[in-house]
């Protein structure tokens, strides 16, 4: 589905005059592959370049090296460009800044308005769209009456109608209570599971990676660890060193085994870590 080879990315810095003074290397060569249907979590803290990786995936950025393939198609092609961004759409922090419609189904038609799909289609899509996020029911609403979460499921709906390969989120929970997080990852993951559309889910928050294929944890530029979220997560203390966290659960299981307890590294949930510490006792 995606393809990275050697992909660089320099931001060019400018004075007071917007005369160039330098260079910021935002992405340092990074190769990585997604296969269609997958769903992948992107970890690092702020400044390690995530963001700029997620507008590489829609073409908003050129590579300064290296390449990017999105279903095979090339990012560098300025001809493939619209091809790229309806190939992969994407969903960003602030809901209030990609909702345009007045009413949720207009807002959510638009994408494939601009696409020329036929109208009819495009009442098919909304609908369709709408209730793979259960927003269904709120159709008519003006996306102003939403909460955080509804807004934030109606701009999914506003991708997904334009009937993309792979969603891009770039931190698409950061603005929400916990029940609107819970909500928009519910969604991706039913997105994933029941259409089959790759997803690529850029997060600060652990316990919404733990559910992913493949995690990719980005510092400086680079990707410095990747795997599956229990292999990742087993590694308590590089992950600190990282200056990020693991879910509670991990931690605590970490802990416990710390001080002499038997339970394996990289538990992920507390179903494992009460079964862990149940065989302890026997
Ligand atoms: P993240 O999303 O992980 O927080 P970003 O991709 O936003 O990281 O940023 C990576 C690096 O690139 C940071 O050092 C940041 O300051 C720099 N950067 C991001 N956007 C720009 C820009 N438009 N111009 C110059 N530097 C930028
Ligand atoms: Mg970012």
């Amino acid at each position: 589905m995606i393809k990275i080879s050697k992909l660089v990315h320099d931001y060019i810095q400018r004075d007071e005059e917007g005369n160039p003074s330098g260079t910021v290397r935002a992405i340092d060569d990074v190769s990585l592959d997604v296969k269609p249907g997958q769903f992948i979590a992107i970890l690092g803290h702020n400044g390690s370049g995530k963001s700029t990786l997620a507008k590489h995936l829609n073409a908003l950025l050129f590579p300064t090296e290296g390449a990017v393939w999105v279903n095979g198609l090339d990012t560098r092609d300025r001809d493939l460009l619209w091809d790229v961004r309806q190939t992969a759409g994407m969903v960003f922090q602030n809901p209030d800044n990609q909702i345009i419609g007045q009413v949720v189904e207009e807002d959510v038609g638009f994408g494939p308005e601009n696409m020329g799909v036929p109208t009819e289609e495009i009442w098919k899509r909304v609908e369709e769209s709408l209730k793979a996020v259960s927003m269904y029911d709120y159709r008519k609403k003006s996306p102003n009456r939403l909460s955080g979460g509804q807004k934030q499921r109606v701009c999914i709906a506003g991708v997904i109608a334009m009937h993309p390969r792979c969603i891009v989120m770039d931190e698409p929970t950061a603005m929400l209570d916990p029940s609107g997080r819970a909500d928009v990852i519910r969604a991706a993951l039913d997105l994933n599971r029941n259409e089959g559309i790759t997803v690529i889910l850029i997060t600060h928050y652990m316990e919404e990676a733990i559910q992913a294929d493949h995690i990719f944890v980005m510092d400086k530029g680079k990707v410095t660890m990747q795997g599956s979220p229990r292999e990742v997560f087993s590694r308590v203390e590089e992950m600190q060193a990282l200056h990020l966290d693991v879910p509670q659960v991990t931690l605590l299981a970490h802990r416990l085994r710390q001080s002499g307890l038997a339970i394996p590294e990289g538990i992920l949930t507390k179903e494992e870590l009460a079964e862990a510490l149940r065989r302890c006792r026997q």
